[in-house]
């Protein structure tokens, strides 16, 4: 699944493509995904300039002057520019164009999406699916009191509240068990009782983690693409708990253990990482 630093790699990518350029067409192959693709949305657009590419969480916000079209990657999705003439393939559901590139978004399992808000319904913060996500982990008030501050009355472990997003967005699952090996904190250990000094590490493991994997182009997804089409290889060179079941600790060479929290895998050293 495309997680933060795929999908600012992706935002990246586009931005540099996009913005600034005149949208000449969009084309909708499969109106299908989470939900529909609004079918008013390529007569909205056609015609308009892209004046910026943002992302909030894991959505792509590409701005045009009457309002911003929203990009979920969902499971399997990955945006990228084509060259003129490209074939397209199986799963590529929608194409914006420009005189001089080709978006295209690829999604086989169909669970991404493609929404408009119209720029007279407010700002785009508070969007529906926008206005509960917690703070961006790159945003200067993410700090340890913040962290500490969210996690109180929290009785879930720490993981399913990283995961939850709601009080930072950014650490899902595989980030979120690097993290916490980053920051010497045992998965289980319960929200609301991680300390202020751990709350200070994890904050900081958590920004140096996903920092890690925006260097490395980002990935997670085995057959993911960023914008231009390049495989990432992030995890394959550097994780250092994640689906490292039953391998060596890199730290101290202690069996990696896999448990299942809320239906997910996650990887820790029960070793290194203390409750
Ligand atoms: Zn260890």
């Amino acid at each position: 699944m495309p997680e933060l630093p795929e999908v600012e790699t992706t935002r990246r990518g586009i931005d540099a493509v996009a913005t600034g350029h005149t949208l000449t067409g969009m084309v909708v192959h499969e109106s299908r995904m989470r939900w529909p693709i609004p079918k008013a949305l390529p007569d909205l657009i056609k015609g308009q300039t892209v004046r910026a590419c943002l992302r909030r969480g894991k959505y792509i916000l590409i701005e045009f002057d009457t309002g911003t079209v929203l990009i979920h990657l969902g499971m399997s999705g990955s945006l990228r520019s084509v060259m003129q003439g490209e074939l397209l393939r199986k799963h590529d559901h929608v194409e914006w164009l420009f005189k001089h590139a080709t978006l295209r978004l690829h999604d086989p399992r169909r669970f991404g999406s493609v929404l408009w808000h119209p720029r007279d319904q407010g700002p785009i913060e508070q969007h529906p699916l926008l206005a509960k996500l917690g703070i961006e982990p790159f945003d200067p008030a993410f700090n340890a009191k913040y962290l500490h501050d969210g996690l109180a009355g929290r009785s879930m472990s720490i993981k399913q509240a990283l995961l939850a997003g709601e009080i930072v967005v950014g650490a899902g699952n595989i980030y979120a068990s690097e993290s916490l090996f980053r920051a010497r904190i045992h998965p289980k250990t319960k929200a609301s009782r991680v300390s202020l000094t751990r709350c200070a590490r994890l904050a900081l493991a958590i920004r140096e983690t996903l920092t890690d994997a925006l260097e490395s182009g980002g990935s997670t997804l085995r057959d993911y693409v960023n914008a231009t089409g390049e495989p990432g290889a992030y995890f394959t060179l550097h994780a250092a708990v994640y689906e490292r079941e039953g391998q060596p600790c890199r730290v101290c060479a202690t069996p990696i253990k896999r448990i299942v929290q809320g239906q997910r895998a996650t990887y820790f050293c029960p070793s290194c990482q203390k409750v």
